[in-house]
């Protein structure tokens, strides 16, 4: 599907394909709001940077058949228009299954009810009211990584680190406490932030929920361009002239769902405004690296859940995303710094370093995966990172909701910029949506009635 045509009319060739809407990206924001638009009788052309749809979305197929998320996969609760796509694309969506509190380990010692785990629980306890309340900015200044070196207790605030690491997928030192209350405040607090059953990350899809940009872009057949990073856009009265490394395109109006820090690399003419480049310069990507075992079966339960916090670095949290009749599947993310310090492992050490710890806690079986699959989402060229663009320390242009005012003819979507479960795939199919509407208000007489 790469467009391999050089259509530059400076160049000598062709003149620019036109078309009434050109999306940037075609992850769930993208590819919903082509959807969107398609359904208003609006014609479309998705350019996608990647040899492949989905963007922080990946289902791939496991040696046993069974399919494996490695990017979004969990519907948390609420997630009510990613409940519905699911639905509407015959996914089969089952809930997570998951013990009342994960255990926490260090080493191969569960930490179970010490006076650490009291000291982290007190301290959460306290950003879920300063998130609450407003806190004073003497209170919350500096860094996480500042405000958790306060705690008294080395295991406690290991504890926190991995929590938090793993959640924001920030690097503590670079993301402002103020930053991270902000965070639980806009989420409605820390139990939908980080709970299982009843919070974010309460039901899977037995496909994989990157399956949902696979099939959305399949229904959108050649509208789809892979291959074809978006290098500028210049806009003048009459359209907007899309570069590519392939040619121009021209069309009337443009979506942008690139995040903020990965949007940077397209330049715009005449230049964005100030607010536009301070937010992409004051965002960055989080780190995360994530893996998916699989094996015959979940031998594991017969000793107990494996859902758990490892402690050893890199600090890991683990989960048992199997499918309800399928085979076991043990999911394990590490977040921030940690997730980089395994960019310097080759594959087998890395593999070594995040299933030991595993199998302290679960048994020996842990390291003979009949089926390995792992990304390290930082390290992937377009996308950048995950789970989300986040506010760099010192600068509050980054929080939630990020601005997505119209620059002229060019729009701004992405899950960064939904007003409800940002950073989340709900959040990109909200804002794919909102941005389809502000297009075809332009485009179609009554389209709002629509
Ligand atoms: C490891 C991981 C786990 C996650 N877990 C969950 C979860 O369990 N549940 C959940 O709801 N969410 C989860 N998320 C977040 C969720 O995946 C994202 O919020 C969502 O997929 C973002 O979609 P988007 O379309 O807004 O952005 P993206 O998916 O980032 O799409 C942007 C697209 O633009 C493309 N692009 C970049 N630059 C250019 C350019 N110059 N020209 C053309 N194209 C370009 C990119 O390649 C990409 O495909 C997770 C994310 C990660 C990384």
């Amino acid at each position: 599907m790469t467009e391999q045509t050089v259509n530059d009319p400076a160049a000598g060739g062709p003149p620019p394909r036109t078309v009434p809407v050109i999306v940037v990206g075609a992850g769930v924001a993208g590819l919903v709001a082509a959807r969107e638009l398609r359904g208003h009788g609006i014609e479309v052309v998705v350019l996608e940077a990647a040899e492949r749809p989905g963007g922080r979305t990946l289902a791939e197929t496991t040696v046993l058949g069974s399919r494996v998320d490695l990017g979004g996969q969990w519907i948390g609760r609420g997630h009510h228009r990613a409940e519905a796509l699911a639905a509407e694309l015959g996914l089969t969506v089952f809930p997570m299954r998951t013990p009342a509190r994960p255990a926490i380990v260090d080493g191969a010692t569960p930490v179970g009810r010490r006076p650490a785990v009291a000291v982290a629980t007190a301290a959460l306890l306290l950003c879920e009211i300063l998130a609450r309340v407003g806190a004073p900015r003497s209170l919350t200044a500096g860094s996480v990584g500042s405000w958790l070196r306060r705690l008294p207790s080395r295991r406690a605030r290991r504890l926190l680190e991995v929590f938090v690491s793993e959640s924001t997928t920030a690097d503590l030192d670079n993301y402002a406490m103020h930053a991270l209350l902000a965070a639980i405040r806009y989420q409605g607090g820390l139990a939908a932030m980080l709970a299982t059953a009843g919070g974010a990350q309460e039901n899977l899809v037995v496909e994989g929920l990157g399956t949902a940009a696979e099939r959305l872009a399949a229904d959108l057949g050649d509208r789809v361009v892979l291959g074809t990073p978006v290098t500028a856009l210049h806009r003048d009265d009459t359209g907007v002239t899309v570069r590519t490394a392939w040619g121009d395109y021209r069309a009337e109006r443009v979506i942008v769902t690139v995040a903020p820090p990965k949007a940077a690399t397209i330049e715009h003419r005449p230049a964005a405004p100030a607010s536009r480049i301070r937010l992409q310069d004051n965002t960055c990507m989080g780190s995360v690296y994530k893996a998916v075992a699989v094996y015959d079966r979940p031998f594991w339960r017969a000793r107990g859940e494996a859902e758990s916090v490892l402690l050893s670095e890199p600090g890991t949290a683990v989960f048992d995303t199997s499918p309800p009749e399928g085979p076991g599947h043990l999911c394990m993310l590490v977040g921030g710094r940690e997730a980089r310090a395994l960019d310097d492992l080759d594959d087998h050490a890395r593999r070594a370093a995040v299933l030991g710890p595993v199998a302290e806690h679960l048994g020996p079986g842990v390291l003979a995966p009949r089926g390995w699959h792992e990304k390290s989402w930082h390290r992937d060229p377009y996308v950048g990172g995950g789970y989300s663009a986040l506010p760099r320390l010192g600068d509050e242009t980054g929080y939630f909701p990020m601005p997505a005012a119209p620059m002229g003819r060019v729009h701004w979507a992405g899950t960064e910029t939904a007003a409800e479960h940002a950073g989340y795939v709900e959040g990109a199919i909200e804002s794919g949506e909102r941005a389809a509407r502000e297009v075809a208000a332009f485009l179609v007489p009554n389209s709002t009635d629509r």
